[in-house]
Protein backbone atom coordinates (compact mmCIF):
# COMPACT_ATOMS: atom_id res chain seq x y z
CA UNK A 1 0.00 0.00 0.00
CA UNK A 2 1.12 3.13 -1.40
CA UNK A 3 -0.61 5.47 1.23
CA UNK A 4 1.64 6.55 4.46
CA UNK A 5 -1.32 6.02 7.03
CA UNK A 6 -3.97 3.68 4.98
CA UNK A 7 -6.90 3.81 6.82
CA UNK A 8 -9.39 1.94 4.57
CA UNK A 9 -9.51 -1.86 5.71
CA UNK A 10 -13.38 -2.25 5.21
CA UNK A 11 -12.49 -1.66 1.55
CA UNK A 12 -10.07 -3.75 1.41
CA UNK A 13 -7.21 -4.83 3.79
CA UNK A 14 -3.58 -4.93 2.73
CA UNK A 15 -2.23 -8.30 1.74
CA UNK A 16 -0.51 -9.74 4.54
CA UNK A 17 2.93 -11.40 3.88
CA UNK A 18 1.86 -15.13 4.61
CA UNK A 19 -1.17 -14.40 2.10
CA UNK A 20 0.89 -13.00 -0.66
CA UNK A 21 3.59 -15.83 0.09
CA UNK A 22 1.27 -18.65 -0.54
CA UNK A 23 -0.33 -17.04 -3.58
CA UNK A 24 3.19 -17.07 -5.26
CA UNK A 25 3.46 -20.73 -4.03
CA UNK A 26 0.28 -21.71 -5.89
CA UNK A 27 1.11 -19.75 -8.98
CA UNK A 28 4.43 -21.54 -9.19
CA UNK A 29 3.11 -24.86 -8.50
CA UNK A 30 0.73 -24.45 -10.77
CA UNK A 31 -1.88 -27.47 -12.01
CA UNK A 32 -5.66 -27.94 -12.16
CA UNK A 33 -7.25 -29.29 -8.73
CA UNK A 34 -9.44 -31.63 -11.20
CA UNK A 35 -6.31 -33.24 -12.91
CA UNK A 36 -5.51 -37.01 -12.13
CA UNK A 37 -1.34 -36.37 -11.93
CA UNK A 38 0.58 -35.52 -9.85
CA UNK A 39 0.45 -31.21 -10.22
CA UNK A 40 -3.41 -31.70 -10.21
CA UNK A 41 -3.34 -33.62 -6.76
CA UNK A 42 -0.99 -30.49 -5.26
CA UNK A 43 -3.47 -28.37 -6.15
CA UNK A 44 -6.00 -30.33 -4.63
CA UNK A 45 -4.50 -30.64 -1.77
CA UNK A 46 -4.30 -27.10 -1.30
CA UNK A 47 -7.53 -26.21 -2.15
CA UNK A 48 -9.05 -29.01 0.65
CA UNK A 49 -7.14 -27.75 2.95
CA UNK A 50 -8.22 -24.22 2.47
CA UNK A 51 -11.59 -25.57 2.80
CA UNK A 52 -10.80 -26.51 6.10
CA UNK A 53 -9.32 -23.98 7.25
CA UNK A 54 -12.74 -21.89 6.07
CA UNK A 55 -14.96 -23.95 7.86
CA UNK A 56 -13.21 -23.93 10.71
CA UNK A 57 -12.92 -20.34 10.72
CA UNK A 58 -16.98 -19.55 9.65
CA UNK A 59 -18.08 -22.85 11.94
CA UNK A 60 -19.18 -24.66 8.76
CA UNK A 61 -18.42 -28.51 7.79
CA UNK A 62 -15.65 -28.12 4.88
CA UNK A 63 -18.06 -30.16 2.52
CA UNK A 64 -20.26 -27.41 2.71
CA UNK A 65 -17.77 -24.25 1.84
CA UNK A 66 -18.32 -23.59 -1.70
CA UNK A 67 -15.19 -21.12 -3.18
CA UNK A 68 -16.31 -18.20 -5.17
CA UNK A 69 -14.82 -15.43 -6.89
CA UNK A 70 -15.59 -13.19 -3.75
CA UNK A 71 -18.74 -11.99 -2.02
CA UNK A 72 -20.60 -10.73 -4.53
CA UNK A 73 -21.05 -13.95 -5.95
CA UNK A 74 -21.48 -15.60 -3.43
CA UNK A 75 -24.59 -13.79 -2.17
CA UNK A 76 -25.75 -14.13 -5.40
CA UNK A 77 -24.95 -17.92 -5.66
CA UNK A 78 -26.89 -18.18 -2.18
CA UNK A 79 -30.18 -16.35 -3.66
CA UNK A 80 -29.94 -18.65 -6.83
CA UNK A 81 -29.47 -21.42 -4.42
CA UNK A 82 -32.62 -20.88 -2.47
CA UNK A 83 -34.50 -20.15 -5.27
CA UNK A 84 -37.88 -22.17 -5.44
CA UNK A 85 -37.12 -22.88 -1.52
CA UNK A 86 -38.20 -19.17 -1.09
CA UNK A 87 -41.10 -17.09 -1.75
CA UNK A 88 -40.78 -13.56 -0.23
CA UNK A 89 -37.21 -11.95 0.03
CA UNK A 90 -36.38 -9.72 2.87
CA UNK A 91 -33.66 -7.74 2.68
CA UNK A 92 -32.51 -5.11 5.79
CA UNK A 93 -32.25 -1.57 4.72
CA UNK A 94 -28.46 -1.22 5.67
CA UNK A 95 -27.47 -4.45 3.43
CA UNK A 96 -24.64 -3.62 0.84
CA UNK A 97 -24.92 -3.03 -2.43
CA UNK A 98 -23.56 -6.16 -3.69
CA UNK A 99 -27.06 -7.46 -2.03
CA UNK A 100 -29.23 -4.60 -2.34
CA UNK A 101 -28.72 -3.92 -6.15
CA UNK A 102 -29.12 -7.49 -7.46
CA UNK A 103 -32.73 -6.70 -8.08
CA UNK A 104 -36.12 -8.77 -7.76
CA UNK A 105 -38.87 -7.93 -5.91
CA UNK A 106 -38.15 -7.83 -1.48
CA UNK A 107 -39.97 -6.43 1.56
CA UNK A 108 -37.31 -4.06 3.05
CA UNK A 109 -36.53 -3.96 6.80
CA UNK A 110 -36.04 -1.15 8.63
CA UNK A 111 -32.99 -0.14 10.94
CA UNK A 112 -33.26 2.40 14.20
CA UNK A 113 -31.15 5.33 14.69
CA UNK A 114 -27.82 3.53 15.87
CA UNK A 115 -27.72 1.75 12.60
CA UNK A 116 -29.00 -1.59 14.23
CA UNK A 117 -31.60 -4.21 12.35
CA UNK A 118 -35.11 -3.35 13.79
CA UNK A 119 -36.67 -6.66 15.10
CA UNK A 120 -40.02 -4.86 15.10
CA UNK A 121 -39.38 -4.18 12.05
CA UNK A 122 -38.71 -7.78 10.99
CA UNK A 123 -41.52 -8.69 12.65
CA UNK A 124 -43.96 -6.73 10.55
CA UNK A 125 -42.03 -8.02 7.61
CA UNK A 126 -41.79 -11.32 8.47
CA UNK A 127 -45.85 -11.18 9.75
CA UNK A 128 -46.82 -10.60 5.62
CA UNK A 129 -44.37 -13.09 4.52
CA UNK A 130 -44.57 -16.28 2.45
CA UNK A 131 -41.65 -18.78 2.87
CA UNK A 132 -39.12 -15.94 3.77
CA UNK A 133 -35.37 -15.39 2.96
CA UNK A 134 -34.11 -12.88 5.29
CA UNK A 135 -30.80 -11.33 4.06
CA UNK A 136 -28.93 -9.41 7.12
CA UNK A 137 -25.66 -8.72 7.61
CA UNK A 138 -23.67 -9.36 10.87
CA UNK A 139 -21.99 -6.50 10.68
CA UNK A 140 -22.32 -3.14 8.61
CA UNK A 141 -19.68 -2.16 6.04
CA UNK A 142 -19.68 1.27 6.90
CA UNK A 143 -20.55 1.76 10.57
CA UNK A 144 -19.50 -1.15 11.94
CA UNK A 145 -22.68 -1.54 13.91
CA UNK A 146 -22.93 -5.70 14.89
CA UNK A 147 -26.34 -6.92 14.48
CA UNK A 148 -28.50 -8.95 16.60
CA UNK A 149 -28.88 -11.92 14.59
CA UNK A 150 -29.46 -14.21 17.47
CA UNK A 151 -32.72 -12.59 17.93
CA UNK A 152 -33.37 -12.25 14.45
CA UNK A 153 -32.70 -15.84 13.14
CA UNK A 154 -35.24 -17.46 15.89
CA UNK A 155 -37.94 -15.00 14.55
CA UNK A 156 -36.86 -16.14 10.75
CA UNK A 157 -37.36 -19.77 11.94
CA UNK A 158 -40.60 -19.42 13.53
CA UNK A 159 -41.68 -18.05 10.45
CA UNK A 160 -40.31 -21.02 8.72
CA UNK A 161 -37.85 -19.22 7.23
CA UNK A 162 -34.27 -19.25 5.66
CA UNK A 163 -31.38 -16.80 6.88
CA UNK A 164 -28.67 -15.23 4.62
CA UNK A 165 -25.82 -13.82 6.76
CA UNK A 166 -23.39 -11.17 4.69
CA UNK A 167 -20.60 -11.78 7.88
CA UNK A 168 -17.94 -10.17 5.22
CA UNK A 169 -16.83 -7.61 7.78
CA UNK A 170 -17.23 -9.76 10.55
CA UNK A 171 -14.93 -12.58 9.51
CA UNK A 172 -11.64 -11.86 11.44
CA UNK A 173 -12.85 -9.23 13.82
CA UNK A 174 -15.26 -11.13 15.64
CA UNK A 175 -16.59 -14.31 16.21
CA UNK A 176 -18.45 -15.87 13.05
CA UNK A 177 -20.20 -19.37 13.09
CA UNK A 178 -22.52 -20.45 11.35
CA UNK A 179 -24.07 -22.35 13.68
CA UNK A 180 -24.51 -20.32 16.58
CA UNK A 181 -26.26 -17.31 14.10
CA UNK A 182 -28.46 -20.44 12.69
CA UNK A 183 -27.88 -19.47 9.43
CA UNK A 184 -28.70 -21.51 6.15
CA UNK A 185 -26.33 -19.43 3.89
CA UNK A 186 -23.29 -17.43 5.26
CA UNK A 187 -20.87 -15.39 2.87
CA UNK A 188 -17.45 -14.14 3.44
CA UNK A 189 -14.55 -12.25 1.39
CA UNK A 190 -10.82 -12.70 0.91
CA UNK A 191 -9.84 -9.24 0.60
CA UNK A 192 -11.38 -8.01 3.68
CA UNK A 193 -9.44 -10.28 6.16
CA UNK A 194 -6.07 -9.79 4.40
CA UNK A 195 -5.99 -12.42 1.49
CA UNK A 196 -5.97 -11.20 -1.99
CA UNK A 197 -8.67 -9.74 -3.78
CA UNK A 198 -10.79 -12.75 -5.94
CA UNK A 199 -11.50 -15.33 -3.86
CA UNK A 200 -14.50 -15.74 -1.33
CA UNK A 201 -17.03 -18.17 0.10
CA UNK A 202 -20.64 -19.58 0.64
CA UNK A 203 -20.89 -21.46 3.58
CA UNK A 204 -24.34 -23.73 3.94
CA UNK A 205 -25.50 -25.16 7.15
CA UNK A 206 -26.08 -28.68 6.51
CA UNK A 207 -29.37 -29.56 4.25
CA UNK A 208 -29.58 -26.09 3.09
CA UNK A 209 -31.88 -25.82 0.26
CA UNK A 210 -29.38 -26.12 -2.91
CA UNK A 211 -30.98 -25.35 -6.18
CA UNK A 212 -28.64 -25.67 -9.27
CA UNK A 213 -29.38 -23.03 -11.76
CA UNK A 214 -26.41 -23.51 -14.30
CA UNK A 215 -24.44 -26.72 -14.89
CA UNK A 216 -20.70 -26.46 -15.91
CA UNK A 217 -17.42 -28.23 -15.08
CA UNK A 218 -18.54 -30.20 -12.15
CA UNK A 219 -16.05 -28.24 -9.74
CA UNK A 220 -17.34 -27.56 -6.17
CA UNK A 221 -19.56 -30.56 -6.45
CA UNK A 222 -21.38 -28.94 -9.25
CA UNK A 223 -22.78 -26.19 -6.85
CA UNK A 224 -20.16 -23.66 -8.42
CA UNK A 225 -18.81 -25.08 -11.57
CA UNK A 226 -15.54 -23.56 -13.37
CA UNK A 227 -11.65 -23.97 -12.46
CA UNK A 228 -11.18 -22.68 -8.88
CA UNK A 229 -8.65 -20.26 -8.40
CA UNK A 230 -6.24 -21.81 -6.21
CA UNK A 231 -3.64 -19.39 -5.84
CA UNK A 232 -6.10 -16.69 -4.19
CA UNK A 233 -7.76 -19.63 -2.23
CA UNK A 234 -4.51 -20.56 -0.60
CA UNK A 235 -3.99 -16.87 -0.19
CA UNK A 236 -7.35 -16.64 1.58
CA UNK A 237 -6.81 -19.49 3.71
CA UNK A 238 -3.12 -18.36 4.48
CA UNK A 239 -4.70 -14.79 5.66
CA UNK A 240 -7.37 -16.73 8.08
CA UNK A 241 -4.59 -18.39 9.34
CA UNK A 242 -2.61 -15.55 10.69
CA UNK A 243 -5.25 -13.86 11.77
CA UNK A 244 -5.11 -15.04 15.54
CA UNK A 245 -7.90 -12.87 16.73
CA UNK A 246 -5.16 -11.31 19.52
CA UNK A 247 -5.31 -8.17 16.88
CA UNK A 248 -8.51 -7.13 17.59
CA UNK A 249 -7.82 -5.79 21.45
CA UNK A 250 -5.18 -3.82 19.55
CA UNK A 251 -6.99 -2.65 16.84
CA UNK A 252 -9.93 -1.67 19.10
CA UNK A 253 -7.06 0.45 21.06
CA UNK A 254 -6.47 2.43 17.76
CA UNK A 255 -9.98 3.08 17.34
CA UNK A 256 -10.40 4.32 20.27
CA UNK A 257 -7.31 6.51 20.51
CA UNK A 258 -9.12 8.09 17.03
CA UNK A 259 -12.24 8.88 18.48
CA UNK A 260 -10.79 10.18 21.33
CA UNK A 261 -8.70 12.46 19.36
CA UNK A 262 -11.72 13.29 17.07
CA UNK A 263 -13.63 14.24 20.22
CA UNK A 264 -10.82 16.46 21.85
CA UNK A 265 -10.32 18.03 18.46
CA UNK A 266 -13.81 19.00 16.91
CA UNK A 267 -16.11 20.21 18.87
CA UNK A 268 -19.40 18.46 17.18
CA UNK A 269 -17.83 15.10 15.94
CA UNK A 270 -20.55 12.89 15.33
CA UNK A 271 -19.62 9.14 15.64
CA UNK A 272 -22.31 7.58 13.97
CA UNK A 273 -23.48 4.19 15.85
CA UNK A 274 -21.49 5.06 19.22
CA UNK A 275 -24.28 3.84 21.37
CA UNK A 276 -24.17 0.47 19.39
CA UNK A 277 -21.90 -2.51 19.66
CA UNK A 278 -19.36 -2.06 16.73
CA UNK A 279 -16.56 -3.79 15.11
CA UNK A 280 -13.26 -2.80 16.81
CA UNK A 281 -12.01 -1.88 13.86
CA UNK A 282 -14.47 0.59 12.19
CA UNK A 283 -14.97 4.19 13.11
CA UNK A 284 -17.79 6.18 10.74
CA UNK A 285 -18.18 10.04 11.67
CA UNK A 286 -18.47 13.33 10.58
CA UNK A 287 -17.13 16.80 10.93
CA UNK A 288 -20.23 19.09 10.80
CA UNK A 289 -19.15 21.62 7.82
CA UNK A 290 -16.60 19.35 6.79
CA UNK A 291 -17.54 17.56 3.23
CA UNK A 292 -16.25 14.24 2.88
CA UNK A 293 -15.37 14.24 -0.57
CA UNK A 294 -13.22 17.58 -0.03
CA UNK A 295 -11.64 15.96 3.11
CA UNK A 296 -11.05 12.62 1.28
CA UNK A 297 -8.85 14.56 -1.16
CA UNK A 298 -7.33 17.16 0.89
CA UNK A 299 -6.24 13.61 3.17
CA UNK A 300 -5.08 11.94 0.57
CA UNK A 301 -3.01 14.86 -0.56
CA UNK A 302 -1.51 14.75 2.89
CA UNK A 303 -0.86 10.42 3.05
CA UNK A 304 -4.17 9.32 4.65
CA UNK A 305 -6.21 7.21 2.66
CA UNK A 306 -9.81 6.61 3.91
CA UNK A 307 -13.15 6.34 2.68
CA UNK A 308 -16.62 8.54 2.54
CA UNK A 309 -18.97 6.40 4.54
CA UNK A 310 -20.44 4.33 1.18
CA UNK A 311 -18.19 2.85 -1.33
CA UNK A 312 -17.63 4.47 -4.52
CA UNK A 313 -16.85 1.75 -7.19
CA UNK A 314 -17.11 4.56 -9.71
CA UNK A 315 -14.74 6.62 -7.85
CA UNK A 316 -17.29 9.23 -6.99
CA UNK A 317 -18.84 9.69 -3.74
CA UNK A 318 -22.37 8.55 -3.35
CA UNK A 319 -24.65 9.60 -0.49
CA UNK A 320 -24.91 7.18 2.02
CA UNK A 321 -28.02 4.60 2.17
CA UNK A 322 -27.09 3.48 5.33
CA UNK A 323 -27.00 6.57 6.56
CA UNK A 324 -30.57 7.42 4.94
CA UNK A 325 -32.01 4.90 6.47
CA UNK A 326 -30.57 5.39 10.31
CA UNK A 327 -32.28 8.70 10.00
CA UNK A 328 -29.29 10.99 9.53
CA UNK A 329 -30.04 14.63 8.00
CA UNK A 330 -28.50 14.85 4.59
CA UNK A 331 -26.29 17.39 5.54
CA UNK A 332 -24.42 15.74 8.16
CA UNK A 333 -24.10 12.12 6.11
CA UNK A 334 -22.55 14.39 3.22
CA UNK A 335 -19.79 14.84 5.82
CA UNK A 336 -19.46 11.25 6.79
CA UNK A 337 -15.55 9.63 6.85
CA UNK A 338 -14.92 6.29 7.65
CA UNK A 339 -11.73 4.90 9.20
CA UNK A 340 -11.56 1.39 9.35
CA UNK A 341 -8.30 -0.35 10.78
CA UNK A 342 -6.77 -3.71 10.71
CA UNK A 343 -3.50 -5.70 10.83
CA UNK A 344 -0.60 -3.14 10.03
CA UNK A 345 -1.96 -0.19 11.24
CA UNK A 346 0.29 1.80 14.19
CA UNK A 347 -0.12 4.12 16.73
CA UNK A 348 1.56 6.46 14.11
CA UNK A 349 -1.56 5.80 11.62
CA UNK A 350 -3.76 7.61 14.54
CA UNK A 351 -1.48 10.24 15.17
CA UNK A 352 -1.13 10.72 11.16
CA UNK A 353 -5.01 11.27 10.63
CA UNK A 354 -5.57 13.12 13.79
CA UNK A 355 -2.94 15.61 12.33
CA UNK A 356 -4.15 15.69 8.57
CA UNK A 357 -7.58 16.33 9.90
CA UNK A 358 -6.61 18.98 12.00
CA UNK A 359 -4.92 20.72 9.21
CA UNK A 360 -7.75 20.88 7.31
CA UNK A 361 -9.42 22.95 10.21
CA UNK A 362 -6.36 25.19 10.17
CA UNK A 363 -6.40 25.24 6.20
CA UNK A 364 -10.04 26.68 6.40
CA UNK A 365 -11.66 23.46 4.87
CA UNK A 366 -14.22 22.67 7.82
CA UNK A 367 -17.04 25.23 6.93
CA UNK A 368 -16.35 25.05 3.54
CA UNK A 369 -20.08 24.46 2.82
N1 LIG B 1 -20.72 -7.40 1.69
C1 LIG B 1 -20.10 -6.48 2.43
C2 LIG B 1 -20.61 -6.16 3.80
C3 LIG B 1 -18.99 -5.79 1.93
O1 LIG B 1 -18.39 -4.85 2.67
C4 LIG B 1 -18.54 -6.10 0.62
C5 LIG B 1 -17.39 -5.36 0.04
O2 LIG B 1 -17.21 -4.19 0.25
C6 LIG B 1 -19.20 -7.09 -0.11
C7 LIG B 1 -20.29 -7.72 0.45
C8 LIG B 1 -18.74 -7.48 -1.49
O3 LIG B 1 -17.53 -8.21 -1.39
P1 LIG B 1 -16.63 -8.59 -2.64
O4 LIG B 1 -15.81 -7.38 -2.94
O5 LIG B 1 -15.80 -9.74 -2.16
O6 LIG B 1 -17.52 -8.97 -3.76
Amino acid sequence: MGALSYLDYNATAPVRPAAARAVARMLEVGGNPSSIHGVGRAARAVLEDAREVVAAQTGGRAQDVIFTSGATEALHRALDAAEGAFGDLLVSSIEHDALWDCGGVRRVIACDPDGRISLDSLEDQLAGAARPLVAVMLANNETGVIQPIQKIAPRVREAGGLLLVDAVQALGRIRVDLQALDASYLVVSSHKVGGPPGAGALVLSPGAPFSISRRGGGQEQGRRPGTENVPMIAGFAAALQENTGSEAGRVEGLRRAFEEGLRARFRGVVVFGAEAQRLPNTCLFAVPGLPAEAALIALDLRGVAMSSGAACSSGKVKSSRVLAAMGVEPSLARCALRASFGWASRDEDVVCALDALGSLRANGLVGAV
